[in-house]
């Protein structure tokens, strides 16, 4: 069995950065001997996570739990200006690992004219960190979420992380409702582009592989499309879990969500 990896594979830009700025926070906290904490998880991987824990840094998920003049890193999904606060209060030293594409949808939505509306899974923790910035957001996830929704004119950014194909099912219902909705250039490049590259893979394989955790969007996003794609598609949390069943096959794609540290994927 011959596996053929994606050239879009691994992390992406913004946990890239968010591991570096990490890094750094665990540095000064050793010259400084102080505490390490980190708001929610750095990224949405269990086993990355757990990496980070055995660093000695200390995930929370509220400022109640936080020793004041400590170090606060803040994950790649972003915080809301209200949650930093009380975590300023508490003379946090901050090292901010929100991603940029992330701090770009605070920036759109300040600069709303209209209706706010943030078009992401309410349990999503950027979506919930926004919602919570703009109280007065409309949140929505699908399609009957939007058959709620007031008529007027809405401003909206996008899940970074949304799929095209919701999108696209959202833009076919707004056609024929009496709702206009501005889409603020939010979308993150790099998961369209993973997106892309998948399809790339599947003229090269006889079946795919997606390697990532169950709680990443983007993750999920990747497999839905590879089991759309015509061949036999497979999801794993670790390659090594499945080499066995798929030597079945002559050639297997390999692509991994943007949050999939390379020791999941690399054998
Ligand atoms: S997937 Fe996109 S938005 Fe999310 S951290 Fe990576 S670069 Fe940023």
């Amino acid at each position: 069995m011959e596996l053929i990896y994606s050239n879009s594979i691994g992390f992406c830009s913004g946990v890239k950065r968010a591991f570096s700025i990490l890094d750094e926070a665990i540095e000064y906290s050793r010259l400084k001997n102080v505490l390490v904490y980190l708001y929610g998880d750095i990224v949405h991987n269990e086993r990355a996570v757990l990496e980070v824990k055995k660093r000695g840094v200390i995930k929370i998920e509220s400022a109640d739990d936080f020793k004041p003049g400590s170090i606060l890193v803040i994950r790649a999904h972003g915080i809301s200006s209200r949650h930093l606060s009380e975590f300023k209060k508490k003379n946090a030293i901050v090292f901010d690992a929100t991603c940029p594409i992330v701090k770009k949808s605070y920036e759109l939505l300040s600069n709303a004219k209209n209706s706010k509306a943030i078009l992401g899974k309410r349990d999503h923790d950027e979506v919930k960190e926004l919602k919570d910035e703009f109280p007065d957001a409309y949140i929505a996830g699908s399609v009957d979420d939007l058959k709620t929704l007031k008529s007027g004119v809405y401003d909206a950014v996008l899940q970074t992380t949304l799929s095209r194909e919701t999108l696209s099912r959202v833009t076919f219902f707004l056609e024929s409702a009496d709702i206009k909705m501005n889409f603020l250039n939010s979308i993150c490049y790099e998961t369209a582009k993973r997106l892309d590259s998948l399809l790339c893979l599947s003229d090269k394989s006889d079946a795919l592989l997606v390697i990532g955790d169950k709680k990443s969007s983007n993750t999920k996003m990747l497999f839905d499309r590879a089991k759309s794609l015509g061949l036999p598609a497979y999801f794993a949390e670790d390659i090594r879990d499945v080499l066995g069943y798929l030597s079945q096959y002559e050639r297997v794609g390999v692509i991994s969500g943007t949050s999939t540290p390379e020791s999941l994927y690399l054998i």
